[in-house]
């Protein structure tokens, strides 16, 4: 089978790359003579860059840009309005994108300076493309990788109808040591609330930052040709009342290298091929820029269209095969970017929590489906008893995770001080030495000192915290809680403190700005409704677990309980239940738990406790991951990813 690329860009050097390191005879086809230096940089999802990676892997060509780790979002006065940790993606320049495919690429599979004319047919199949300097190209299968303006979709497929342009882009790169050491890995955008204007700027690399300034051109435009100077002016004007970094940015922008982007998109095609000339990248599928998505996507066009052509041998099949597996995604990014244009057009629409951070929405296979088992979860951020039963809940997520969803649901152990008493415990005091008896007695880490140091006042704050979590994305309050109680039990935080509190938000992954607007007015009423909740349904004891099946069977698990006894649960209510084998790898465990205690790895590792310890200086001194030794034990941390 011999493969004849037309575009030489990201999407078609990408797959010339995949197919060869198959095996597959591949020639790329590109108009231009040399690689255009035009464009500046680009931000790249890990679901593009890691296909990237894999591609250089053993060559010694390091991946080019930086990777982005936080998300700064602003109206045009400076005041905030998200703040986000961003740890998947990366910002590059196009130009040392293009430069590192072609490091990779292997002589002879591009021929420069064929710009593409027609194909040549022989019984209704494409045999070869014609070159308007009068070369051809045989082959088995075409793929036009042409960009935005192919001429090879409007070969096979027509012309497509492009939206209006309405928002235009003023990009442009510029060197600034001092702000790239203050924001090395921020990308701060700010966004007019009351005109469609907004300004971003990303490093991309240790001194050098892409910015864009994206306007409303119905509202106010700048000639595509005009000189350095009149752009200049029109950038000045348009963000004169910005906040001072956006000029001391711009000061050292030299706007001859700065231009002018047209943005526009097309609705997704019916196809994306036709007989044996298929279509990847922008070729396929434009979605106007405020998704980010458009390099991402090309590469992932490559890496599923090599794939399924490995795997299917019909390659009309894979074609199809293709078109099915992206259409809804790219579908998802043309529809976002379309709803984000709208919003930008019109401020007067946007509530601050409707903006969008750039991400590549979530994959199906993160899609929560309907389980039979539905599981209400009460519990507290500094119940002792819900940190023991913590590592069961994890291994019965990995066993029994098809069956069951977990609602979480806080309790309210600990409203005040005053006339308090539950059990032995009546004053903070008891907490240290009851804690203390904990550790001991099941083997987890506890530092009850706190309750002697820096008592807390009640368990409400960190309670409505977590609702306001819930409140953005179900899966990262799950991790806010989980590094909340970390901080808690093991490092001995007052998490209380709202620093605390926002701080956790923040390194999980939420947007902070908007955990603290949340935990301020609306967490505080779902709080309240979790506690009217556990009052009726008797909940007395923490943790608390009620398991219903379909056919509103419920068992009620309450306090401490072994692992047997929750299986059993399961079984009895789903009697057909098959347990899952438990895959023990270490790296695997780590990359479903991020942080872990001895007593966590072991238990699901199934290791002995010289094991656990052998196996876990092991993997720290490899630099998988790294520890925070508190007084009664250690926390283990993945460095492979933080969520
Ligand atoms: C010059 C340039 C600058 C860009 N700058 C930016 C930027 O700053 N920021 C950003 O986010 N995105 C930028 N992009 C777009 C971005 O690269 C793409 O959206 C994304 O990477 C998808 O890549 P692609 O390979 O599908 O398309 P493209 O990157 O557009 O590549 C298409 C390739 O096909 C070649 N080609 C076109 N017509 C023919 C023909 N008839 N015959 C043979 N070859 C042909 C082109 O020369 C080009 O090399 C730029 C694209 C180009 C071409």
């Amino acid at each position: 089978m011999k493969v004849v690329i037309i575009g030489g860009g990201v999407a078609g050097l990408s797959l010339g790359l995949l197919l060869n390191k198959q095996n597959i005879e591949v020639v790329i086809n590109e108009k231009m003579t040399e690689f255009h230096t035009r464009g500046h940089a680009f931000l790249m999802h890990l679901d593009g860059w890691s296909i990237l990676e894999e591609l250089s892997e053993g060559k010694n060509i390091p991946l080019p840009g930086i990777e982005i780790g936080e998300f700064n979002f602003n109206k045009s006065n400076g005041e905030p309005v998200k703040r986000q940790k961003l740890n998947l993606w990366r910002c590059i320049r196009r130009k040392d994108l293009i430069a590192f495919l072609n490091q990779l690429i292997p002589e002879g599979l591009i021929k420069t300076g064929r710009v593409f004319s027609h194909f040549i047919y022989e019984n209704g199949k494409a045999v070869a493309a014609q070159f308007s300097n009068g070369e051809i190209e045989y082959g088995d299968i075409f793929v036009g990788a042409d960009g935005s303006n192919s001429s090879v979709r409007e070969a096979i497929l027509g012309s497509v109808e492009f939206t209006k342009v309405e928002v235009k882009e003023v990009v442009g790169l510029c060197k600034n040591e001092t702000l790239a050491s203050k924001l090395p890995n921020v990308f701060t955008k700010f966004q007019s609330d009351t005109r469609g204007i907004s300004f971003g700027m990303i490093p991309v690399s240790a001194s050098d930052f892409v910015w864009f300034m994206q306007y409303n051109a119905v509202e106010a435009d700048c000639c595509d040709k005009s000189t350095p100077e009149q752009l200049k002016a029109f950038c000045d004007f348009q963000l004169s009342d910005f906040p001072p970094i956006v000029n001391e940015l711009l000061a050292t922008n030299d706007y001859s290298t700065s231009y002018i982007w047209n943005t526009r998109d097309f609705g997704l095609l019916p196809k994306f091929h036709e007989g044996n000339v298929v279509l990847i990248g922008d070729a396929a599928h434009l979605a106007l820029p405020f998704t980010s998505a458009g390099t991402t996507n090309a590469i992932i066009d490559a890496k599923t269209l090599t794939d399924l052509l490995l795997k299917i041998g019909n390659s009309e099949l894979a074609f199809e095969q293709y078109y099915a597996s992206r259409k809804d995604e790219i579908s998802k990014h043309i529809y976002l970017g379309r709803e984000l244009k709208e919003l930008f057009m019109h401020p007067e629409k946007i509530d601050g929590d409707k903006m969008v951070v750039p991400l590549i929405s979530k994959k199906e296979s993160d899609v929560k489906g309907d389980k039979p088992l539905k599981v209400q979860y009460f519990t507290d951020p500094i119940c002792s008893t819900c940190w023991v039963v913590q590592p069961m809940l994890r291994r019965l997520k990995l066993e029994y995770g098809e069956y069951f969803d977990i609602d979480y649901r806080m309790g309210g152990l600990l409203p005040s001080w005053t006339d308090y008493q539950r059990g032995p415990i009546t004053q903070p005091s008891d907490v240290a030495s009851h804690w203390e008896e904990v550790c001991m007695i099941h083997g987890i880490p506890l530092d009850g000192d706190i309750w002697l140091e820096d008592p807390l006042p009640s368990s409400y704050p960190p309670s409505i915290a977590f609702k306001a979590a819930q409140m953005q994305d179900g899966d990262l309050a799950i991790l806010f809680l989980r590094r909340i109680k970390e901080m808690l039990f093991l490092e001995k935080k007052n998490i209380v403190d709202l620093n605390y509190l926002e701080n956790a938000a923040f390194e999980v992954g939420l947007d902070s700005a908007k955990f603290i607007k949340d935990y301020e007015t609306k967490a505080q009423e779902a709080f309240r409704n979790d506690l009217i909740l556990a009052q009726n349904m008797e909940v007395g004891v923490f943790p608390t677990l009620i398991f219903t099946n379909q056919d509103n069977k419920t068992i009620i698990a309450k306090g401490y309980q072994e692992y047997e006894y929750f299986e059993d649960i399961i079984h009895q209510l789903i009697p057909n239940a098959q347990k899952r084998n438990l895959n023990t790898d270490p790296v695997f465990l780590f990359s479903c738990f991020s942080t872990m205690t001895n007593k966590e790895f072991s238990f699901l590792s199934e290791k002995s406790v010289e094991d656990t310890e052998k196996t876990l200086d092991d993997l720290y001194e490899r630099g998988y991951i790294d520890k925070f030794e508190s007084k009664n034990g250690i926390i283990w941390k993945s460095k492979l990813a933080d969520y």
